[in-house]
């Protein structure tokens, strides 16, 4: 923990701030997050600013035991998560994290807030708004508000630019190559190596994987995406011929059965199967399992073979979950430092925004509510993460002179 803080400078300000200022002070705060060493500095920060906070894991794999503990030991944090937990105890612990009773979540998948929203809906009321970190959370709470299911305001934390121009492309693109070289020693120059979805993440990630040699193949639904795609000299095909060329294959697509069993019948044998993108769904690892013969686990960390009937090898990776976070310790503190750094921020400007029930003291009741929806980070908040970022990097930037700020503001000048 005391590495990662070392990386994340704008955390470590806004950590100090919020230790003088106490915005969080009596209020009870839920998260679901990855438990990393990088959550671990945003958790204390929250703490420092007077939450009182409880800790699920959104990740049955991702787990880091030793943060996890350290958060128990030195913060006081209720934490609820372990490594490799199955399916049942992973919504166990959500749920346990959430019997604080939470006036704030914190969210990264949809996944708390949808448990809120289904099983624990006695807790609703006192739910006064949270944020969500990652892209699929957000499409899942932009259909609740659209189905009007949704009882509270959350930020879309995911969206605004200081994090997912950096996180989801930077971040999952080192990260995602790292757990893929972690569990196999794979050499990629020289390999074809298949991306599916090139958004956020996708694009980092086929930037990162070209600039070590490997020749990027990239699929795609969108066709505006696949035009850029081409136009940044990938090659851009459908899976089922990409499927057949492919060395390795990545999915970071936010769908589900991006590789399925059509896909697997025509694979080389070696193939190495990854996710980076959404839960364990990318994959159908359902169906290769049923095509498979036998499955041998190797000993290296989160590895496995599935041996097809005419005797291919398909090699799967973090049993399709997230390689980056499943096998890999995720997206180095430096870039995480934002994405936390966002969380920590708008968390306190929602707290602000909306002070408890029974808090008749505060000014912040006269604004208007905010309504039950998804809204974008404050841009003062992107901004100010941005600024601070930069000054922790001693990097200077012009300011536009009277001139050319009256220019912008113009439309009477034409041509001269
Ligand atoms: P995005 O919306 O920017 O990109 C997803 C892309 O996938 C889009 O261009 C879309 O057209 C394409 N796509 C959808 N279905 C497809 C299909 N069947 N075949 C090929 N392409 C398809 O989203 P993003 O921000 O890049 O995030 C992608 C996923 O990664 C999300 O689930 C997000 O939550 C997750 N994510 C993971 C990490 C990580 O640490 N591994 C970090 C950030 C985001
Ligand atoms: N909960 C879902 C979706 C995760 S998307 C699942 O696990 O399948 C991955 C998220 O992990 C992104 O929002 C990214 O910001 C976060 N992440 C990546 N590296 C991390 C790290 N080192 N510490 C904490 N979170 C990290």
């Amino acid at each position: 923990m005391e590495w990662a803080e070392r990386s994340m400078p704008v955390l470590r300000a806004i950590r100090e701030r919020f230790t003088a200022t106490r915005p969080l002070q009596g209020r009870r705060v839920a998260a679901c997050l990855q438990v990393t060493a990088e959550t671990a500095g945003l958790i204390a920060t929250l703490v420092a600013g007077g939450a009182e906070v409880t800790l699920a894991a959104s990740n049955p794999l991702s787990t880091q035991d030793d943060t996890a503990a350290a958060l128990v030991e030195e913060y006081g944090v209720g934490v609820f998560a372990r490594a490799g937990v199955s399916l049942d105890t992973y919504y166990q612990h959500i749920n346990a994290a959430l019997d604080i009773g939470p006036d704030l979540v914190l969210d990264e998948g949809c996944d708390l807030v949808n448990t809120l929203h289904t099983s624990r809906t006695e807790l609703l009321d006192q739910v006064r708004g949270g944020t969500e970190a990652t892209t699929t959370g957000v499409i899942r709470l932009h259909q609740m508000a659209r189905e009007r299911v949704l009882r509270f305001p959350m930020v879309a934390v995911n969206d605004t630019p200081t994090k997912r121009m950096f996180d989801n492309r930077y971040g999952t693109g080192q990260s995602t190559l790292d757990g893929l070289m972690r569990a196999t020693n794979i050499m990629l120059a020289g390999r074809t190596i298949v991306i599916a979805g090139y958004g956020a993440c996708g694009t980092g990630l086929a930037e990162r994987a070209r600039g070590m040699g490997a020749q990027v193949v990239i699929t795609e639904i969108d066709p505006v995406k696949a035009l850029d795609a081409t136009l940044q000299g990938y090659r851009v095909m459908p899976m089922s011929e990409a499927a057949a060329i492919g060395d390795v294959f990545i999915t970071v697509t936010g769908s589900r059965d991006v590789l399925r069993a059509e896909h697997f019948a025509v694979m080389k044998d070696g193939a190495l199967l990854a996710n980076s993108g959404h839960f364990d769904v990318e994959i159908d690892v359902a169906a290769l399992a049923s095509m498979a013969v036998e499955r041998r686990t190797w000993i290296r960390h989160q590895v496995d073979e599935y041996v097809l009937p005419d005797g291919r090898r398909l090699i799967l990776l973090a049993e399709g979950r997230l390689v980056n976070l499943g096998v890999a310790d995720g997206h180095p503190a430096a870039v995480m430092d934002m994405a936390c750094a966002n969380q920590a921020l708008t968390v306190a400007w929602l707290a602000e925004r909306l002070p408890l029930k029974n808090d008749h003291g505060s000014g912040a009741q006269e604004r208007p509510e905010l309504e039950p929806r998804v809204h974008p980070v404050p841009t003062e908040i992107d901004t100010e993460v941005a600024r601070l970022k930069l000054d922790s990097m001693k990097i200077k930037i012009d300011t536009p002179t009277p001139a050319q700020e009256e220019y912008l503001r113009s439309w009477r000048l034409g041509t001269q």
